[in-house]
């Protein structure tokens, strides 16, 4: 006869310390984008310097974060102006 008795649900060991470190890593990461829009530093986070986890979603959401920056538009156009002051400081000054 083979009972699996073996097979106990029951018997599961506890881990009570693993599961509250990931609902630590859903707080942080669902607060990540806005502190880093508010300008926070998060490098000095608690939760950050034994989550390397977390240190690696925020290497990657910074990174993001620089190449969004780079591709905002840029609405001044200070060259036109600058070669403007030049011409006119190159023609004020001929005798
Ligand atoms: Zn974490």
């Amino acid at each position: 006869m083979n009972s699996p008795e073996r097979l106990n649900p029951h018997s599961t060991p506890t881990q009570s310390s693993s599961s509250s470190h990931e609902q630590e890593c859903a707080v942080f990461q669902s607060q990540m984008a806005a502190r880093i829009a508010a300008g926070e530093d998060l490098q000095t986070d608690a939760h950050l310097k034994d989550c390397a986890r977390c240190q690696a979603l925020l290497a990657e959401l910074e990174a993001i974060a620089q190449a969004a920056r780079l591709l905002l538009p840029i609405e001044e156009e200070p060259d036109d102006n600058l070669w403007q002051k030049i011409e006119q400081a190159i023609t004020s000054e001929r005798p």
